[in-house]
């Protein structure tokens, strides 16, 4: 290949004026004979064309091209130019072979020129193709930073909103959402919590892309199973070919090919399972459940906070004695209770209880056995009180109980049943019973008052009304 001349056009045009010149000298010299001027100046200037023509030959088509154009045109035009003159004809080979000479020399030149040129492109492309490999690889890696970066980013939002979760509640639904939003729209990430009695999975929250069939394990399948016994976290790519596991009937049928669990632990405590699933195999991969880790890692933690403040909480607002709640959050929730029974023109009622005689019993039995009489009538309220109703203890030995959707008939029959139960619910000391009675003020919301503070003087001040008209009583009235 010859960049510098190109060869498809060079070639038939050097041909064809070759052949051109070599006729025209044949033809047409002998017939112009002495009838044209300057014969001598025609032929040689078709000479000297000739020349050219076999040098670019030389040039162009390498040695035997230019030798044979050489012997062609020595032949054919030894017969007209001997006849014309002789003389021309020595210099025409005296011209041939110089354009031969100059032909061979600078065909060869151009030939090392081209070779080297070759050489150069041919490593100019490997360096174009190596440049483009490399440029590839940075591409894919750019690409693959990039996709960590925003798996980190999604970490990162796991992580946050996970700081500003205070529920398991919560803590189940954040997870399992931001889980899937990392994972991609067509898997079903599901969370089972471990029950603390049976120990058993149980489904807590399941977020699935819309394709995507419900999960029918409620109480998870054999791959749960295998990650609850095992405490490690498992990767199935394909659960068709993965004969370590029994894939029972019913989950045989389940909308999962691939999945990955990973189990909620911290410090040896066993929380539950998160579990992402796939409708085809190989979805998942080394890195996914490395991310998986991480999450489960991060929500086991915020479990575990979650436990601890709901148990601070609960300190904060339980009586230690009783295990009732304490007079300040009793308030609160009452204020609470008045608000939404004004919104709702909703009844209630307070029954406030005072134990009898208690100093003397405490005085004859001892402080321990009173604390047992204490913890026997908090249990025995909060046995009569129903769903959404309050117990708490307002004082030494006085409690309330907060009776929702009651008017003063129902609380007073309520009221009277527990004094009744209390009176009737004697304390074995020594082999011996011991009775205990209580009075009871009760105050209905809003026909007795209709703000908190005088809700609750109403029903102190029929308590001492119960107490003065003899004590082991109920005044609602
Ligand atoms: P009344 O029938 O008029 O209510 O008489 P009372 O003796 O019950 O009334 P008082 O208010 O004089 O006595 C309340 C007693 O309750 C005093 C105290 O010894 C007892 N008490 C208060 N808190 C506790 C407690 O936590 N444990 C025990 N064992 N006794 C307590
Ligand atoms: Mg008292
Ligand atoms: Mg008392």
């Amino acid at each position: 290949m010859t960049p510098f001349l190109k060869r498809n056009l060079l070639i038939p045009v050097s041909v064809l004026l070759f052949l051109g010149l070599i006729i025209g000298l044949i033809k047409l010299v002998p017939e112009l004979g002495s009838r044209v001027e300057h014969l001598e100046f025609i032929v040689i200037s078709i000479m000297v064309s000739l020349s050219v023509v076999i040098m670019l030959f030389w040039i162009c088509l390498g040695v035997f091209a230019g030798l044979s154009s050489f012997l062609v045109a020595m032949i054919f035009l030894y017969g007209p130019l001997t006849a014309l003159n002789p003389y021309y004809y020595s210099v025409l080979i005296l011209a041939f072979f110089i354009s031969s000479f100059l032909g061979h020399f600078y065909g060869r030149k151009i030939n090392k020129a081209n070779q080297g040129y070759t050489i150069r492109m041919e490593k100019l492309r490997e360096d174009v193709n190596l440049i483009q490999e490399h440029c590839s690889r940075r591409k894919a890696e750019v690409k693959a930073m990039g996709e960590k970066i925003n798996a980190l980013l999604k970490l990162k939002g796991v992580a946050d909103s996970l700081s500003l979760a205070l529920s398991e509640d919560d803590i189940v639904k954040t997870v399992s959402r931001k889980t899937y939003d990392i994972f991609g729209t067509e898997v079903r990430v599901g969370i089972y919590m471990t029950d603390r009695k049976s120990k058993e999975l149980d489904l807590s929250f399941a977020v699935k892309g819309e394709r995507r069939s419900p999960m029918i394990m409620k109480k998870g399948g054999v791959f749960d199973r295998w990650a609850v016994k095992n405490m490690k976290s498992l990767l199935v790519k394909d659960a068709s070919k993965d004969f370590r596991f029994a894939v029972g009937e019913e989950e045989r049928k389940d909308d999962f090919v691939s999945l990955m669990i990973k189990p909620l632990i911290l410090e040896n405590n066993f929380l539950g399972i998160i579990r992402v699933d796939s409708p085809e195999a190989e979805t998942f991969g080394q890195y996914e459940l490395r991310l998986l880790d991480f999450i489960g890692d991060l929500t086991a933690v915020a479990l575990d906070n979650a436990h601890l403040y709901q148990r601070t909480m609960e300190l904060a607002i339980r009586d230690s004695l009783t295990g009732l709640f304490v007079y300040r959050y009793f308030m609160e929730r009452l204020e609470e209770e008045v608000k939404r029974a004004l919104r709702n023109d909703d009844t209630f009622a307070l029954l406030m209880l005072d134990i009898d005689s208690f100093k003397d019993f405490n005085d004859e039995h001892g402080h321990v056995w009173g604390d047992a009489v204490l913890k026997n009538i908090s249990r025995i309220l909060e046995k009569r009180a129903s769903a959404g109703d309050m117990v708490a203890r307002y004082g030494g030995e006085e409690f309330v109980l907060l009776s929702l959707k009651s008017d003063r008939e129902k609380a007073s029959a309520m009221a009277e049943e527990i004094r009744k139960e209390i009176a009737n619910s004697p304390i074995v000391m020594r082999r011996k019973k011991y009775r205990v009675t209580v009075s009871v003020g009760v105050a209905v919301f809003p026909g007795d008052a209709r703000l908190r503070e005088d809700i609750v003087a109403e029903a102190d001040r029929r308590l001492y009304r119960a107490k003065a008209e003899g004590k082991n009583k109920v005044c609602s009235k």
